[in-house]
Order: structure tokens, then sequence, then C-alpha cells
């Protein structure tokens, strides 16, 4: 675990490390690399590595497009699906201008810089993503692999041995896994992560679909974390479990109430209810994502919280007295094809929101609320979430709180990419619709 330029300056002789790639990402969340050889890696410490941002989704400047990648030493780490011998490293960039000044568009910094708002609080941010796949023959057809269920054991198929192989290829690049699972659907796969502070945990989820990717690969076979894939069964989700800690306490936690939720907890939460439409374009920012968001099939479509119902947007898992560390929450709607970086961002923007103006907590939804008819939803006050891309991209575009969260710039060029999106997807012609209108009209 390196701590500085000088530890990777060793770490890089020692291990007599062939290449070191460079990582950022662009503002959909989708990796961007390059190759650095060992004897520019001092020079890049110092002075960044020189790139052309104008082909870079979300990064282009009118002004002049030289940007300069630093990397971040402390996510030093081997590949760990490349040779042992001579192997690759990569880490982590930050994006700067030339005069050296953060780089606005760039995701990981929206992150940090709120993540250095709840710290100005007092605030450490740990999240626990869940992040599901699916595993399939091949990129071009979602061909499920195996017919398993929720948590089947073997029979030993192929996903089985790719997911533990992914586990193992995380290991060595130093995540912490907790446990993994058959999913609900066909050929669908989880592996859970020990929770961690937001930005590495955003670093490695990126890590995490990466690696995935390439183990598949190494068998033959093709993972994907599409949202919605298969149509009749579970699309993937990204549930995010969230906590502040202050003072190496955990805020979200009050032994005096009994559900175990402190003042902060319950404004936190409040907080991300009222805003969850803002924030849903970036929590869920494909069309196919809003096929995920559909009643009966555990992904949340209303807006409200609960302890066990599994079809509200939040849900708190319960309290075990004398687990303190463990409260937390678990937001539903995020998919794992979101930008980690500006998913996390959003929520935490939304949560401090909610403590910081005092938000007041309804009262948990504990009934099915798939089940509910729109009067129920009345009387009970409950919203849905947006209901395609073109919704969510125009509520992101009205919100406040997210035009500062992301700032003016990423803020506009993710409406804009959304709505070019959106207007690809509505003027094309599908499938369902030759198949329902060309044998009648
Ligand atoms: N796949 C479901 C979703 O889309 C979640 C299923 C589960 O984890 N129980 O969110
Ligand atoms: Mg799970
Ligand atoms: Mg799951
Ligand atoms: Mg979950």
């Amino acid at each position: 675990n390196c701590k500085n330029a000088d530890d990777v300056l060793k770490a890089v002789r020692d291990y007599n490390v062939s290449f070191v790639q460079f990582w950022f990402i662009d503002i959909l969340g989708t990796l961007k690399s390059f190759q650095v050889t060992p004897n520019e890696l001092e020079a890049a410490f110092e002075e960044g590595m020189g790139f052309d941002g104008s082909s870079i989704l979300g990064f282009t400047r009118i002004e002049e497009s030289d940007m300069v990648a630093i990397p971040d030493p402390t996510t030093f780490q081997m590949v760990s699906w490349r040779p042992t011998e001579r192997p690759v490293a990569r880490m982590f960039c930050d994006i700067k201008l030339p005069d050296m000044t953060p780089y606005e568009n760039d995701s990981r910094y929206v992150l940090k810089k709120v993540i250095a708002k709840a710290a100005e609080k007092g605030y450490t941010f740990y999240v626990g993503p869940e992040l599901e796949f699916f595993v399939f023959g091949n990129s071009r057809k979602p061909d499920p692999l195996d017919v398993g269920g929720y948590f089947d054991a073997p029979p030993l198929d192929l996903g089985n041995d790719i997911r533990r192989e992914i586990i193992f290829a995380l290991q060595r690049m130093g995540v912490q896994v907790e446990y993994s699972h058959h999913e609900v659907a066909p050929s669908q796969h989880e592996i859970d992560l020990r929770y961690n502070e937001g930005l590495l945990m955003a670093d490695i989820a990126i890590t995490y679909r990466v690696v995935a990717k390439e183990v598949a690969r190494k068998h033959g076979a093709y993972v994907s974390f599409m949202p919605k894939p298969i149509f009749g069964q579970n699309g993937s989700g990204m549930h995010v479990h969230q906590s502040l800690f202050k003072n190496g306490r955990n805020a979200f936690f009050d032994p005096k109430d009994p559900n175990g939720l402190s003042g902060e907890c319950k404004s936190y939460i409040a907080g991300l209810l009222k805003h969850a439409k803002e924030f849903c374009c970036v929590t869920n920012q494909w069309v196919n994502s809003y096929k995920r968001l559909v009643p009966g099939y555990e992904a949340p479509v209303y807006i409200a919280w609960a302890q066990r119902n599994r079809s509200a947007l939040i849900r708190v898992p319960m309290y075990k007295p004398g687990k303190e560390a463990a409260t937390r929450i678990e937001l539903r709607n995020p998919d794992p094809a979101a930008n980690p970086y500006l998913c996390f961002a959003v929520q935490l923007a939304a949560g401090l929101k909610g403590i910081e103006e005092g938000y007041e907590l309804g009262p948990a939804v504990e009934k099915n609320i798939f089940a509910f008819t729109e009067k129920d939803m009345d009387t009970h006050g409950i919203e849905a979430l947006p209901g395609d891309l073109y919704t969510a991209a125009k509520t992101l575009e009205a919100s406040e709180l997210m035009k500062e969260t992301l700032g003016e710039s990423l803020h506009r060029n993710l409406v804009e990419n959304k709505l070019a999106e959106w207007d690809e997807y509505r003027t094309h012609v599908s499938e369902y619709e030759i198949n329902r209108y060309l044998p009648v009209l």
C-alpha cells in the first residue's frame, strides 16, 4: 500500500513493473486509460501527464483542450488480470488544467468536493454498494449461461466459476469482499464489498467493473452491468448502503430511538427522498435504466422509506441492539451502470441538504407499494421516480441542488448528453413496434 510518490517509484523498481496505467473517467463513468513507462513516472508525479481533453466525453472546453492527469499514489495497485512477470500497475488520476487548478468536469473532483463539505461538518461518508451483474455467452445477445435463482448453490456452472475468480482478482487488488451469491435472475450474480470511505469506494466500483469484465473475457464469457438486459426478469441494481460517522461514532445511530436512528439520520433520509427525482438521472443515467424501475422486480418505483419493505426506495435494515457500526440506510434505485463518483456525490449532497435544512421525515411505509392504487398513493402522499430518461433529465436540469453539486458545466453537459440520448431512442423504430403494428396496421 503506497502512501506517496516515493513508495510508488520504489514498488515499480522492486516488482520490475513494465507499465503503469493512468486511469480516469469521463462524465458517464466510462474508464479511460493510458500507459506510462516507469522512466516517465517521476516527472508524471511532479507535472502530471498532458493529454487532449477534447476527445473525452464531457471534457470539451471551448477555450483550449490541454489537460493534465495527476496520478494519485495512494491508488497504486498491480492490475490483477495481467501476468505477474513484469506486472502492469494502475493509478487513478485527478484531472487538472495546465495551471494545476482542478478541472470542473472531473467526476472524482466533484465527489471530493461533496466529501470535503461533509468533512467541514465533521462527517465521514461511508458507502457499501451492492453491484449486480449478468454473465452471458457474448456481448451481442443476453443468453443466460445458467437457470439458477436467488442464493442457488451449485451445480457449478461457468457463472459461478467466473464469480469466484472475480473475487480472487479483486482481493489481489486490495478490495475487501464480504460475500457473494447467485441473484434472482438466471445468470445474475452479486459480489458484496466491505463498506469503505466514499472516494475509495467509487474507485473500487470502477475496478470491480473492469475486473469482472476482464475475468469473464478470459473464459470466453461476457459480464454486463446493463440495468435491464432481459424483459420479464429482475434487472441489475446497485443498492447503496450509506452512513455518516462523526468523531469515530456512527452519527446515524441513537440508542434512545426505538429504531436506533438518530435525528441526523432521519433528516438525511428525508433529503434523499425529497431530491430523489432530481438526482435520478445521475443514479440511473441510461434509457435502459428506466426499464428496470418498474413494479414487480424488487427495484423501486415509489419514493418512500421502509424497514422491511423492499419495494420502497429507501430501506433501513432492522436495528440490531448493540450494532452501532451497522446502522445504515440503503438507497435502492441506483444501478451499476452509473458513474459511481457522481452517483455517490449526489446522494451525499441530498442527504446533507436534509440535515442542513432539518427536513422532517414522514412515516415509514411497510405495505407493498406495488399493490397500491392511485388513491392509496395520494393518501400516503407517495410520488413516483421519473418514468423515463427524458423526465429524469428535465428534472435534473431544473434542480438547483444538482447544479450546485455537479458544478454548472458538468450539470449542463450531462443534461445535454442525456437529452440527446433520449432523442436518439425516441426516434428509433424498435422491434417491438414492427411486431406490434406491421401485421395489423
Ligand atoms: N435486482 C434487484 C434490483 O434491481 C434487487 C434484488 C435484490 O437484491 N434482492 O434492484
Ligand atoms: Mg445484496
Ligand atoms: Mg441483490
Ligand atoms: Mg440490497
